[in-house]
């Protein structure tokens, strides 16, 4: 006898995204069967989801079309490169910085099929000038998929200084999984990446 369809393929839904696994999807599949009300709250944040968009100048999630930090006058002429929005609110949080961002949601990853033109480098290049940036910070995974990724970036753009995250920041980690002591740290210890 096998599941009724309908669960089945919700378990489905849930076991395909990141970090769930075959359990924990039945487990939230049964949990939601027999809770109409979590049931509920689930479906309608759901929907509320197609409202979220993407800031059109630096890519974070945001409410508007363009987000509350592009629009901010004050802001200092830096753009700092992270990989997810939640580097940006991390970021935030700590109030040591007062530039602006530029989201990348992904790295150049030739093994996996992600090439530089999947990459919105042309819309950051475009940013860069517009802005009249005056350093471009890499706050990346420090990892060889983000320094493939930074060189096409700052490949043909000169003026800015470039730089990018002290070593000192785990390999491979997000910004916004470290402590906030050494984020600040890494924040103030940037080092220039040479631009050739
Ligand atoms: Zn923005």
């Amino acid at each position: 006898m096998k599941l009724p369809k309908a669960f089945r393929k919700l378990i489905e839904a849930f076991d395909s995204l990141p970090e769930i696994g075959p359990l924990t999807a039945k487990r939230i599949s049964e949990r939601l069967l027999f809770d109409e009300e979590k049931r509920k709250n689930l479906k309608r944040a759901l929907e509320a989801l197609d409202e979220v968009k993407l800031c059109r100048r630096c890519r974070v999630i945001s409410d508007e079309e363009i987000c509350e930090i592009c629009r901010d006058p004050t802001r200092e002429r830096k753009l700092m490169v992270v990989l997810s929005p939640f580097d940006v609110f991390k970021i935030e949080e700590s109030g040591r910085y007062k530039g602006k961002y530029f989201v990348l949601y992904n790295l150049v990853s030739i093994t996996e099929g992600i090439m530089p033109q999947d990459l919105p480098i042309e819309e950051f290049k475009r940013l860069v000038e517009e802005e009249k940036v005056e350093e471009i910070i890499f706050a990346l995974p420090n990892d060889v998929k983000a320094q493939v990724t930074a060189r096409y970036m700052i490949e043909g753009i000169s003026g800015p200084r470039v730089t990018k995250l002290p070593s000192g920041v785990p390999r491979g980690a997000e910004i916004s999984s470290l402590d906030p002591y050494t984020l600040v740290e890494a924040l103030e210890h940037r080092i220039p990446i040479d631009v050739d």
